[in-house]
């Protein structure tokens, strides 16, 4: 170990982890990261290790937060840590193909577009089912519907409760999968296996006393809300990149 390096981590507190969300916390959503806050990043790397969770893929995450991301950060969770990176290094993989098998896929394919082949709605389009590494998700009018259809199905639903009756049928049929299901969005819903949320990736993290989470959707059925109140971190909820980078000097670098 050279010496910059050794400094480095004997300044920085062990057993304490800076975890960051990416869309909206470390980026404003769906967009590139600054300059500014790739600096802090390096910065409050100095005195505390730092790691990102998102929901996107490696590809999506890296188009936001740049290419060197896995080399940026301690720690790196694409797909809420089905996908782990530590100190530049892949450390683990899960996929839903391999956790469930085909089997199971197919029984719940078959089900679900059997379901959807009698759901009488006004509007049917394409793409009832999206087979995603990590999740499951479908939609009653399908995904290849136009966004004026879109809207015409959310209001549809809110009327008629065509998910969430959907929903209701697949859990108890699905219950031996132990499946969580997660309605968002206009059109659609998402079912993937238990504890396959963001706090998946606290599984990497056992060496750390202190986790400090930081996203933007802490509220419940928001993509951080499980992390967030999970009894392993310390949760902090932000507005915004600018508020990230505000709550974290004032916890880390003030002082
Ligand atoms: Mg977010």
């Amino acid at each position: 170990m050279n010496l910059r390096l050794r400094s480095r981590m004997a300044l920085r507190k062990p057993g304490l982890i800076a975890l960051f969300d990416v869309d909206g916390t470390l980026t404003a959503p769906r967009k590139g990261v600054t300059p500014k806050m790739l600096k802090f990043m390096q910065d409050l790397r100095k005195v505390v290790t730092v790691g990102v969770v998102g929901g996107s893929d490696l590809v999506k995450i890296s188009e936001q937060l740049g290419s060197t991301v896995i080399n940026d950060y301690d720690y790196v969770f694409a797909e809420n840590g089905l996908v782990a990176y530590k100190d530049g290094k892949l450390v683990g993989t899960q996929s839903l193909k391999t956790f469930l098998g085909e089997d199971k896929i197919k029984e719940f394919v078959n089900f679900t577009l059997r379901y959807i082949a009698d759901l009488d709605i006004p509007i049917k389009r394409g793409t009832f089912i999206e087979f995603r590494s990590g999740m499951i998700n479908v939609s009653p009018i399908g995904r290849n519907c136009s966004q004026e259809e879109r809207d015409e199905f959310e209001k549809y639903d809110k009327v008629h409760n065509i998910r969430p009756k959907m929903v209701e049928v697949l859990r108890q049929k699905f219950a031996h999968l132990n499946l969580t299901f997660s309605i968002g969005g206009q059109i659609s819903f998402d079912a993937f296996p238990q504890g396959w949320d963001k706090t998946y990736c606290l599984k990497y993290l056992e060496e750390f006393q202190e986790i400090h989470f930081f996203g933007d959707k802490t509220y419940k059925g928001g993509n951080d809300h499980e992390i967030y109140e999970s009894e392993r971190t310390v949760g902090h909820t932000v507005t915004s990149p600018d508020d990230t980078l505000d709550q974290c000097t004032r916890l880390f670098l003030d002082n």
